[in-house]
């Protein structure tokens, strides 16, 4: 299974990832968390990303594209992954689609999870409370101002890949707005409507 997740900020994706990888044994590429590990050791991608990151703007193109590349090429994507947080811009898809078509691989489906804006502030609040009390640190753009330029990011840039995967007749729509178990259920039941257990 090979997979999308399409969403804002605080959508949600991150708890989304985690159960469809349970459920089909696919492995999570989620660039924002490979960029963070980056950031965190201070390799040399971490040192060119940091300050971008930090202001919730877009790191390049190019060295998001080839993280992705590489992880997909590693054995352990071999039965399949979800992509979360990339593509994040159409230029971004199409190279995605080059790299899939180049090792005859397809994506099986793109889940977009739509929610309204006004609950994404909230969201990203609860999220930054819930890592201060496991005493984890909470992420350098886990912060209102920030998160107000991720979502303008996110309208401009990444929304338009709906269009892009709608006319490719790949993309769910799912409400995100629901509770976490009927997200999971209703992203299963759309998924098994188009793809078929054994398909
Ligand atoms: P995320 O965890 O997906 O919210 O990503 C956190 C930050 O990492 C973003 O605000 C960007 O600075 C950077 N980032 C993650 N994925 C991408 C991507 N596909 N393209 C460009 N920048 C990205």
């Amino acid at each position: 299974m090979r997979l999308v997740l399409l969403g804002p900020p605080g959508a949600g994706k991150g708890t989304q990832a985690e159960r469809l990888v349970a459920r089909y044994n696919i492995v999570p590429l989620s660039t924002g968390d490979l960029l963070r590990v980056a950031v965190a050791v201070g390799s040399a991608l971490g040192l060119k990303v940091k300050d971008v990151m930090a202001r919730g703007e877009l790191v390049p193109d190019d060295l998001v594209v080839a993280l992705i590349a590489e992880r997909i090429d590693a054995p352990e994507a071999k039965n399949g992954f979800i992509l979360d947080g990339f593509p994040r811009t159409v230029k971004q898809a199409e190279a995605l689609d080059r790299l899939l078509s180049e090792r005859r691989l397809k994506l099986d489906a793109v889940v977009e999870l739509k929610v309204d804006e006004h609950m994404l502030i909230e969201r990203v609040e609860k999220r930054i409370a819930e890592t201060r009390a496991k005493g984890h640190a909470v992420r350098a753009d886990d912060d209102p101002a920030v998160l107000k330029q991720r979502v303008a990011n996110y309208r401009k840039q990444t929304a338009p890949l709906s269009d892009y995967y709608r006319r490719k007749g790949v993309l769910l729509v799912i409400d995100g707005m629901q509770p976490v178990d009927k997200v999971e259920a209703d992203i299963e039941q759309a998924l098994q409507a188009r793809v078929p257990a054994g398909g």
